[in-house]
């Protein structure tokens, strides 16, 4: 798999169920459908479904870096990402991941679910987490 933005190999990462790809140039994170499916097992949470459905939704400049289809932009309070339509992978940008992390990152209290973990997992995928 390759990085939408700047095509360098994305780097395959995983620990316990999590599923990742990372770029190494970027920064950009990519969850596959399974890391997806992993939050919705986990956490009774769908990242997806989580999206608010008022949010904007535009046609996003990159391609999904698994099915290569153009990716939807989701602006979620602010947080944009892309997310891919038909096989449910969704991309982070940098600046989204560094978003998402402050927001929903970890130390807001116990429980835990969807964009709270999701902060956690982001972390850990680009290796600031632990
Ligand atoms: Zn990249
Ligand atoms: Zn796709």
């Amino acid at each position: 798999m390759q990085c939408p933005h700047d095509h360098s190999a994305l780097e395959y990462r995983q620990k316990e169920n999590v599923v990742g790809h990372v770029c190494k140039a970027c920064q950009g994170i990519f969850l596959t459908a399974k890391g997806v499916k992993w939050f919705k097992l986990n956490y009774e949470t769908d990242v997806l479904a989580a999206i608010p459905k008022d949010c904007l939704v535009v046609k996003s400049a990159i391609c999904c870096p698994n099915c290569n289809s153009t990716m939807s932009l989701v602006n979620v309070d602010g947080i944009e990402i892309d997310v891919c339509k038909h096989c449910t992978g969704i991309w982070f940008d940098l600046d989204e991941v560094a978003k998402i992390i402050e927001r929903y990152g970890s130390n807001k209290g116990q429980e835990k679910e969807g964009w709270d973990v999701l902060g956690d997992v982001l972390s850990w995928l680009i290796g600031i987490g632990l």
